[in-house]
């Protein structure tokens, strides 16, 4: 089945509120095989919402609206759309009830507001998406060629509540004779190009490939690499996109460092643990940013002994150790300075391993020699520490981000050797 999203609200145009609910309910609808083919956003507009709604009918006959049934008189979804369908409003006595029951829940006394006696108006014809969240009710609105409109409230607590209970239940029965889903697994690649993941998976052809969509995603973490199928059963599905990441994973190798929501400081923690390993950090440009990603995971006390944030060099020498000369001769971001500061951060804190980070984040300070993103990032283990050179791109955040996720998979290739 195929669905069209008008998401509607001023706040979204004026670029205010992002657009949550869409992202929203696709992601919940695809399971059922629902595809979500095309999403508009629009003022809160009688005569754009009633265009939109109308074309989208056209086309899919199957249409999700969410915002614009609150109260006051800025938002105009219900009437609009019930002009659209030739309907009149009349007042639901069921939805006075549920609203002045509401109220009184919250202990408010007197008359209901005229302006929340609005949202019981409700088009002929209409059935009614029970609200247990809030006080708009969604509306479904259904044509005699079976061409729907399903109204959610705006508010993302609301209108997902209402999703689940009301419209993903009544959307699942319209497709039922048609069990196909869509289905996604998304593998998780960091320290290799979108570019070079793009040549490794298709040159030469790989046939477990053929049938799915691969998208490639960088962000500041990496980039994933989503294998999506659509149109098929449950079962076929998942072997499909089983074979898929199994591929993925043979192509990319160690470049892979975990599936769909998995954070690399995690994983990161879990190698550590289970060679009985402890991590000390020093950093300088991410200002505790490395310390701060590992420690965010549960569990981390037992793998995590501590760090120093050492920005100005006389900390870089008197917490960590880090000879003047070295600064003085190669500056603070520089290999022999990294290296100091790794060694110095496991020497004092007695770790198995420690990480540390300096560069130049910017967007000031950076020279031709040393641009802006220049940073150099060590680990020390083992009695040895090792050192490596990046220039990343992006603003101060995306650089401090990059350098971390680096200084986390530098870890995971070390210890990711037998
Ligand atoms: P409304 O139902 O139009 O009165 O919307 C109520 C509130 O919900 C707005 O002030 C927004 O903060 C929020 N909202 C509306 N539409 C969306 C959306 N598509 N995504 C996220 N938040 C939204
Ligand atoms: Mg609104």
């Amino acid at each position: 089945m195929q669905i069209e999203l008008i998401t509607i609200g001023d706040e979204l145009l004026l670029g205010f509120t992002i657009d949550t609910n869409a992202a929203h309910i696709a992601r919940q609808l695809a399971p059922l095989g629902v595809e979500i083919v095309r999403r508009a956003t629009v003022g809160d507009d009688s005569s754009v919402i009633a265009a939109a709604v109308s074309e989208a009918l056209a086309r899919t006959g199957a249409v999700i609206t969410t915002g614009g049934l609150g109260p006051t008189s800025d938002d105009v979804t219900r009437p609009a759309i019930a002009a659209v369908f030739g309907r009149e409003l009349r007042l639901d006595d069921e939805i006075l009830a549920r609203i002045t029951a509401l109220f009184e829940s919250r202990g408010y006394k007197g008359p209901i507001p005229p302006s929340n006696i609005v949202q019981a108006m409700v088009p002929e014809g209409a059935v009614v998406l029970v609200n247990r969240h809030g006080t708009a009710p969604g509306i479904w609105l259904e044509d005699d060629q079976r061409r729907w409109v399903a109204m959610l409230p705006g508010v993302p607590r609301e209108m997902r509540g209402m999703l689940a209970e009301e419209l993903v239940p009544r959307v699942a029965a319209l497709v039922e004779g048609y069990p196909v889903v869509v289905r996604s697994r998304t593998l998780r690649s960091t320290g290799i190009a979108e570019s070079a993941i793009a040549d490794k998976l298709t040159t030469p052809a790989e046939a477990a490939l053929a049938r799915l969509s691969v998208a490639y995603l960088p962000g500041a973490d990496g980039v994933d690499v989503r294998l999506t199928v659509r149109g098929l059963a449950s079962s076929a599905a998942d072997e499909l996109l089983a074979g898929g990441a199994a591929a993925v994973r043979e192509r990319l190798g160690s470049g892979i460092y975990g599936e769909e929501e998995d954070d690399l400081a995690a994983v990161v923690l879990e190698l550590c643990r289970s060679r009985k390993w402890r991590i000390s950090v020093a950093e300088s440009c991410t200002g505790g940013l490395l310390g701060a990603r590992l420690t965010a995971i549960p569990g981390s006390s037992d793998v995590v002994l501590g760090g120093v944030i050492a920005y100005a060099d006389d900390i870089k020498a008197s917490l960590l150790g880090v000879p003047p000369d070295l600064l003085r001769e190669h500056g603070a971001v520089s290999e022999a300075v990294a290296a100091a500061m790794a060694a110095g951060a496991r020497d004092r804190t007695g770790a198995e391993v420690a990480l540390a980070i300096t560069g130049i984040a910017g967007p000031g300070g950076g020279s031709e020699a040393k641009p802006v993103g220049t940073v150099w990032l060590a680990m020390s283990a083992g009695g040895k520490t090792s050192s490596l050179k990046r220039i990343f791109v992006g603003d101060r955040g995306e650089i401090r981000h990059r350098a971390v996720q680096f200084a986390l998979d530098m870890l995971r290739r070390e210890l990711a050797e037998p």
